[in-house]
């Protein structure tokens, strides 16, 4: 479909099939990373995942459900048998975190056991119903992390929530690693514009009003540095619910969209 837009006429298909498509740009990003970039605009409005992704994410899941703690796995790409690869066990974090050091180990478990070499992404769940964190995007804006990330997906009880790189994606750095107050800054930020802001004893982020919510952060932080959001029911497509129109505009249009289903 060709769409009339702030003037520019844009392209936006409908819907990346599976098999077509979304594995086709998976394997892309597999052999070139960043080079293999769609444009912002060129990301669909629903991305069709398989049985494949759906039993991880499930899983994944279940396992939080299971016990209140965070799950972590890589989405790594196997170019020979063409397809998606997820961890059979996934890696147990923190209740409300999966630690730096635990995705660490991860990364070399892959590299060493598993031979994986192409990491495209990674996953982790919440025990609670919340999009993603500050930290969480931080990780997929981060050129020099490890692994450097194209897509970052997010479990929740209800919901499938994804984040993608794209062409345009600005990072938060290039070439060196970055400072503290950059990301303390980052943080503070983006909670503030979502309404949060850390307890007096510096244990939690508390929301200031009735209208503090996560979602504004994922919104905010999507338009601002480019990236492409969906989400989704469990075993379902994934919905686009990213937007190229100023943010001031739309929250509250997208805050009731994403609330209602
Ligand atoms: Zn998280």
């Amino acid at each position: 479909m060709v769409e009339e837009s702030g003037g520019l006429i844009r392209e936006q298909p409908q819907r990346w099939d599976y098999e077509t498509r979304f594995r086709e740009y998976a394997l892309l990003l597999g052999r070139k990373g960043k080079d293999g970039l769609e444009s912002i605009n060129k990301y669909p409005e629903k991305i069709e995942l398989n049985s494949v992704w759906h039993q991880a994410l499930d899983r994944m899941r279940g396992e939080t459900k299971g016990d209140g703690h965070e799950r972590y796995g890589l989405i790594s790409y196997d170019e020979n048998a063409r397809e998606f690869c997820f961890p059979e066990i996934s890696t147990k974090g923190e209740p409300d975190s999966v630690p730096v050091q635990v995705i660490s180990d991860e990364v070399e478990r892959a590299k060493d056991e598993l031979k994986i070499t192409s990491v495209v992404g990674e996953i982790h769940t919440h025990p609670i119903e919340r999009p993603f964190s500050d930290n969480d995007l931080l990780r997929l804006l981060d050129d020099l992390g490890k692994p450097s990330l194209l897509m970052s997906g997010l479990t929740t009880d209800k919901l499938n929530i994804f984040a993608f790189r794209t062409r345009e994606t600005i990072p938060i750095n290039k070439f060196s690693n970055v400072t503290k107050e950059y990301l303390r800054f980052f943080e503070t930020y983006w909670r503030k514009r979502a309404g949060f802001k850390l307890s007096k004893d510096s244990s939690e982020i508390v929301g200031e009003s009735l209208f503090s919510n996560m979602w504004k952060m994922n919104f905010g932080i999507a338009e601002k540095h480019h990236l492409a959001l969906y989400k989704g029911k469990p075993k379902e497509d994934l919905v686009r619910i990213h937007t190229d129109k100023p943010q001031m505009w739309i929250w509250s249009d997208l805050l009731g969209e994403v609330l209602k289903g």
